[in-house]
């Protein structure tokens, strides 16, 4: 029956078995059942009716720089939105698809002179995993600027969610509560000067650059930030940085980080956060809770 996926939807790229590790930014991780790229939120919309009808787990990527996929991959379902990725205008905002790249947005944002989305400039996420992450950095937030998003509910209804609705939170919106999938978002912006705008995203990408190892694939902080406490601190007081476990390495530039030096596996990489949340709940008693998004199934015993 599951089989039937693929010729039902002709017109759509669904790909069987295929390793998520292409996709995922750690470059980790086991394979979908079926991976499907919907261009357009119609075919998203049947997409999902069909997986519901024939009970297949439905499972929605973006860019997945958020993202690990445990081993033994996802069953049923997995769609990434990146090939949905139409940005519009209309005076102060900016509405984008799920799929299209943040940066993208801040671009577009910057093109008409629109003030307010240059923290995001370096965020390389899709537009629908930062409204499900509340993303944010050097000061904003993604529920600053967003003021709703039109989502698909587990049922099929297409609904919009308001700013209050979306309850954004620290790395917290109601998207992670309702399992809806996002299929746009509005982000509301003020006029300001293109040029300063510019210069503004090329600084914080600078910073970024200076701090962050991104020659190296990784996921971006692993976790949230403890009350009270720097993360990327408790890890080098504990003397963890630079180790490595499997072919993954907590990085050498920027501790909150762990990379991929060398054909890691998810498994490399999950043994090794919990193997630092150990360490830092003994050391320092702080339970450090993970940002990066864990999903898929253990790999089987061989
Ligand atoms: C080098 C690097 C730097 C980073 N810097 C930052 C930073 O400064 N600030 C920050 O906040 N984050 C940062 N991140 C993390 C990441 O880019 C953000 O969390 C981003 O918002 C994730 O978007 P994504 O499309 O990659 O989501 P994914 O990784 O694809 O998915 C993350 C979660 O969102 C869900 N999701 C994705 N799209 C949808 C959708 N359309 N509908 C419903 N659910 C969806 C997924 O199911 C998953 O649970 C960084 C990551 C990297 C690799």
């Amino acid at each position: 029956m599951m089989e039937d996926i693929v010729t039902v939807f002709p017109a759509v790229t669904i790909l069987r078995n295929e390793p998520l590790a292409h996709y995922t930014h750690t470059k980790t991780g086991g394979p979908a059942d079926f991976l499907a790229f919907p261009t357009n939120i119609q075919e998203t919309k049947s997409l999902l009716a069909y997986a519901n009808q024939e009970k297949l787990p439905v499972t929605v990527v973006g860019n997945a720089s958020n993202l690990i996929v445990r081993d033994g991959g996802i069953r049923g379902l997995v769609m990434i939105l990146t090939k949905m990725n139409h940005i519009t205008t209309d005076g102060q905002t900016v509405t984008a698809e799920s799929g299209a790249a943040l940066i993208e947005a801040t671009k577009v944002a910057q093109a008409h002179s629109l003030t307010g989305f240059e923290f995001a400039a370096g965020i390389p996420g899709s537009v629908g995993g930062a409204i499900f992450m509340n993303a944010g950095a050097y000061g904003g937030e993604i529920s600053e600027v967003a003021i709703s998003a039109e989502v698909l509910t587990p049922e099929g209804e297409i609904r919009t969610l308001n700013q209050k609705e979306l309850d954004f939170g620290y790395r917290h919106s109601s998207v992670q509560d309702y399992h809806d999938i996002i299929l746009t978002a509005t982000f509301a912006l003020t006029p300001g000067d293109g040029k300063a705008i510019q210069a503004k995203m090329d600084d914080l990408n600078a910073r970024r650059a200076a701090k962050q190892p991104l020659d190296l694939p990784s996921c971006g902080s692993v976790f949230k930030r403890p009350k009270g406490h720097y993360t990327g601190q408790l890890i080098q007081e504990a003397g963890l940085q630079g180790l490595k476990w499997g072919g993954a390495q907590v990085s050498t530039k920027h501790a909150g980080f762990i990379v991929n030096i060398d054909h890691a596996t998810a498994t490399d990489y999950l043994e090794l956060i919990h193997h630092i949340q150990a360490v830092i709940l003994k050391e320092d008693n702080v339970q450090l809770e993970t940002e990066v998004r864990i999903i898929g199934e253990e790999p089987t015993a061989k």
